[in-house]
């Protein structure tokens, strides 16, 4: 028997669209992005705070990168998520799949279910976007996963601490051999002995893992006082300072701000 929408698992969600990544790892290429609502998180320099609750609506384009958005009623079932993801998924436009939010993980029985038939009807691989607080959450759904993007916080200038998730995080990362990158949002607020903190708690874990390095993108701020992106000068000695116990330390701010995108 057929199942009724109904009867698939749903998700809260904020949008679906086609753009170009402009963080981390996969910078500069392709994706479809599912980006989740609800955060746990409260991050001073946060750029999606309007992620932070769940919408009784969430917006889909029709046509990849055209921008010309529908609105659909929050929750989505997973049967219906899949068709909108197929119809983006145009032949060869698409590197990958990108789950952000929000908190996706926050989301994890959802997605124990979607991924796996996400990955079937579209063959593309999948990169989680996550705050890298979520163990428990994670491990369920590591086998249906490409690569990872951890937003690993520093207190200085996040305002949340979370080191111990963040060690657990990484390591189930790096024991599934998934691909994993570390990134820290850095501004001119950040303790130096808390970048020393992210990377011992990296190469302990493995020195080989990239971690990138992003000064924060100066925006309007109105659930917090500003935050100002770091000077040319602590770039070059915080890059140095991790270069000591790590491998691939890179400095890349937020391409898709710099092209005016989504
Ligand atoms: S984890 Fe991401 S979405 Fe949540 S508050 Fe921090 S920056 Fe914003």
């Amino acid at each position: 028997m057929i199942p009724k929408t109904a009867d698939y698992p749903t998700a809260r969600l904020i949008e679906v669209f086609s753009a170009i990544q402009g963080e981390g790892l996969n910078v500069g290429t392709r994706q479809i992005f599912i980006r989740f609502a609800i955060c746990d998180l409260r991050c001073h320099f946060c750029d999606s705070a309007h992620t932070w609750l769940a919408p009784d609506k969430c917006s889909v384009e029709l046509t990849p990168g055209q921008r010309d958005f529908e609105t659909h009623s929050n929750p989505v079932p997973s049967q219906v998520l899949l068709e909108w993801i197929q119809r983006q998924n145009q032949p060869g436009l698409h590197d990958s799949i990108s789950l952000t939010g929000g908190e996706p993980l926050l989301h994890a029985p959802f997605l124990v279910k979607f991924l796996p038939a996400l990955r079937h009807s579209t063959g593309l691989p999948v990169y989680l976007e996550t705050g890298g607080h979520r163990p428990e959450q994670l491990a369920p759904i590591l086998p249906f996963l490409d690569s990872v993007g951890m937003d690993m916080k520093l207190p200085s200038v996040s305002g949340e601490q979370r080191w111990k998730a963040h060690g657990e995080f990484l390591q189930l990362c790096h024991d599934s051999q998934v691909d994993s990158f570390v990134k820290l949002i850095i501004s001119s607020q950040t303790e130096p002995s808390e970048l020393e903190q992210a990377a011992e708690l990296v190469a302990a874990v493995s020195p080989a893992i990239p971690v990138f390095l992003q000064p924060v993108t100066p925006l309007p701020m109105p659930h917090h006082l500003p935050v100002f992106a770091p000077t040319p000068a602590q770039v070059l000695e915080w890059q140095a300072l991790m270069k000591r116990s790590l491998k691939q330390v890179r400095v890349v701010p937020q391409t898709h701000k710099m092209l005016d995108q989504l």
